[in-house]
């Protein structure tokens, strides 16, 4: 009870006059008699109807529930406690709470009262915020005696935090505001100090972990990069170095690699695959979809193409069919397949490999944390094949487009070490954005001719709508027949969610090789697709996506040394927060820009969904989306005990280890449960 912490206060040392009531007002209370009532209708449809008086204005009260149980009074003084709204000119109360002034007790109307959240199976059973506050409140003198604390007096005296007793004192029944204030402070930290103390260690543990050790550079890599027809940014060249420092170093890697659409991850992928398999270990990259997998392995043949057969690559997708698995399953076994790459079917019990050394995973966001454990397991020990290998997880790179700021990323991917790639190949035009709303359709599409006229290809995304399939592929399809009307004189591709693998590829591969000049799809192009020639991405109900979808569609554009456009198509009528989304997308290109900007206007609840799957215990009253200053001392109060204890076991450290164990208990059941 005590770690249900209120979601708000409502100030009882304030009362209110009538005329000083206005629309903003949510709780509040005013001292007055009730001078007349009456009640309406009968049986369950009964409503009593009051009128309250303060002396010099009047109010309504009303009941709709419970009518019975109300009994009123006149010639004596209440407090009125609740919620007002307006009616023409007079005030109602719905349900409030009518106290006589002979029961208000002076901790009635002593400093902020708590609400908290309960469910509605809670308040079918009578277990209503002022029933939990009541139990609460019986708590108190006990809890006064004092808790044993969770967190050390040394951080708590240098963080300057209070007390868990004087925390959960106030935080459910606090003095005054600033009490409050330092009461949730204190418990939030206590939240996040606890996650990244969680994943921190896993970090440490795993760098304590054996790892494949991959220390030279060799044939096959040298043989890339020189065969490449451009040179490596600076960026790639850093993060190269970095993730070669930790192949290097006997422990295992588990690296985030964060880069901006366009940024090259995949090219940095692959040195870094040649670089484990010139050490002799077998590769894998793993992707979200399966064109994204198609794309990757078309990418990579083609980079690969200089180097002859040095290097064998497959790929293995949900539509491979058994028979093409049967030599995929050997090559991986018998170590003559150097790099697999594929989508979730890589996680299957059946794919074994003779010696995995080096997992790359793209767009992680769509794979759980589970499921990279799972790539631990998968070297099979062949008996008698020669040298016994260590006992150890493959290296991972897990690589993302999604900016995350700063603060976050620090949770979300807490237990990875990061590196960046801040820079975009040179000779790159910035993606000029445009918005238009949908009556500007002709105008759009006039330009968009003139772009496929000059040679230039063009992507039209539609949203998912309706959350119904049908429906979503009835408009696609609308849209897809508006537009074939619309350019009489050009081919024009499809694809969606719902296709079969097979026709996905035919058209995307119409599209990639220029003979259809339009390509017309659902998201399923949003991560990956990568057609230099194309310099058009128009989105259709713009206002749709999320301002992070919205600039991983743009990153499908502006690969190629041609000027590209997005253009934003969306309704006449726009909310505000629609707006300002398109307003950034039209003034910046900057990724980590606009992941801030989306954490502000998508705000805490939206994102805290999102983002707690990456935390490994559940946030009750932090939120990654508004605390993240307090992330980060967190973090860093974390980091100073690991540093010196990475395992927790000096035994000045035990009540950290032991609060770790009932959280990991907790979390544990309630995954169980979920
Ligand atoms: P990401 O996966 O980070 O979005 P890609 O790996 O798809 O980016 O790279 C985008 C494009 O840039 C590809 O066509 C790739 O071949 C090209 N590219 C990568 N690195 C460089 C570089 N250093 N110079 C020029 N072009 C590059
Ligand atoms: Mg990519």
């Amino acid at each position: 009870m005590l770690r249900q912490y209120p979601y708000k206060y409502i100030d009882r040392s304030r009362f209110y006059r009538i005329a000083e009531l206005d629309d903003e007002d949510t709780y509040v209370q005013i001292i007055g008699e009730v001078t007349e009532w009456h009640t309406i209708g009968i049986g369950r449809a009964q409503r009593l109807s009051a009128t309250f008086f303060d002396g010099t204005h009047q109010c309504e009260l009303v009941w709709f529930k419970g009518v019975q149980y109300v009994k009123l009074q006149k010639g004596i003084k209440y407090l009125l406690f609740g919620k007002p709204s307006r009616f023409q000119h007079i005030y109602n109360f719905v349900h409030p709470e009518l106290t006589p002034m002979s029961k208000v007790t002076p901790e009635m109307t002593q400093g902020l009262e708590p609400y908290y959240n309960t469910t509605e199976k809670m308040k079918r059973h009578g277990l209503n915020s002022k029933v939990m506050r009541t139990i609460i409140a019986e708590m108190m003198p006990d809890l006064k005696m004092g808790v044993p604390d969770t967190i050390g007096a040394d951080i708590l005296q240098k963080y300057r935090l209070m007390g868990l007793t004087d925390a959960l004192v106030n935080v459910h029944f606090p003095k005054d505001t600033p009490s409050m204030q330092n009461a949730r402070a204190r418990l939030k930290f206590e939240e996040l100090f606890y996650v990244q103390l969680q994943l921190l260690r896993q970090l440490k543990r795993r760098e304590l972990n054996l790892g494949f050790a991959m220390p030279m550079v060799g044939a096959r890599f040298h043989a890339l990069y020189k065969a490449l027809p451009f040179e490596l940014t600076n960026a790639q060249k850093r993060v190269i170095r970095e993730i070669h420092e930790d192949l290097k170093a006997g422990h295992q890697m588990n690296r985030l690699l964060q880069g901006d659409v366009g940024s090259g991850k995949t090219l940095v992928a692959l040195l870094c695959c040649l670089l484990a398999i010139d050490n002799g270990y077998q590769t894998c990259i793993m992707a979200p979809t399966e064109i994204l997998a198609n794309q990757h392995y078309e990418t990579l043949k083609a980079f690969l193409a200089p180097l002859g057969d040095a290097v064998h690559v497959a790929l293995l997708t949900g539509s491979t069919t058994a028979k093409n698995r049967v030599p995929i399953h050997n090559g991986l076994l018998n170590g003559t397949i150097h790099i697999l790459i594929g989508t979730h079917a890589l996680l299957e019990d059946d794919v074994q490999w003779q010696n995995l050394g080096f997992v790359v995973i793209d767009e992680q966001h769509r794979f759980g944390v589970a499921q990279r454990a799972k790539l631990w397991t998968k070297n099979r020990r062949v008996a008698g094949a020669g040298e016994a290998m260590p006992d150890c997880p493959p290296h991972i790179l897990v690589m993302t487009a999604t900016p995350i700021p700063r603060t976050l990323a620090m949770t979300v991917y807490g237990d990875l070490s990061v590196s960046v790639i801040d820079e975009l190949p040179p000779g790159r035009k910035p993606v000029q954005t445009i918005h238009y709303n949908i009556e500007r359709r002709a105008q759009v599409y006039s330009f968009v001719r003139k772009q496929i006229e000059e040679g230039r290809q063009v992507y039209v995304v539609y949203p998912l709508i309706k959350e119904n399939e049908k429906l979503d592929l009835q408009d696609l399809q609308n849209g897809f027949n508006e537009l074939c009307e619309a350019f009489p004189e050009y081919k024009i591709s499809m694809v969606h969610g719902q296709m079969k693998a097979a026709d996905k590829d035919l058209q995307m591969q119409r599209f990639a090789s220029g003979e259809t000049k339009i390509l017309v799809a659902t998201t399923v192009i949003e991560v990956g697709v990568n057609v230099p020639n194309a310099t058009v991405m128009m989105i259709q109900n713009a206002e749709r996506f999320g301002l992070s979808q919205l600039h991983q569609l743009r990153g499908r554009v502006g690969r190629g040394g041609d000027q590209s456009y997005c253009i934003l198509l969306t309704d006449n009528e726009i909310s505000s927060d629609t707006r300002k989304r398109m307003n950034i997308m039209v003034e910046t290109n900057d990724g980590f820009r606009i992941a801030e900007a989306d954490l502000q206007l998508r705000g805490p609840g939206d994102m805290q969904g999102t983002l707690q799957s990456g935390t490994p215990f559940e946030l009750h009253i932090a939120n990654l989306a508004t605390d993240g200053q307090l992330v980060a001392v967190a973090r860093q109060a974390a980091l100073e005990i690991l540093d010196q204890d990475p395992l927790l076991e000096d035994e000045m450290n035990r009540i950290y280890k032991r609060r770790l164990d009932t959280l990991r208990i907790e979390a544990h059941n309630w995954s169980d449960i979920s």
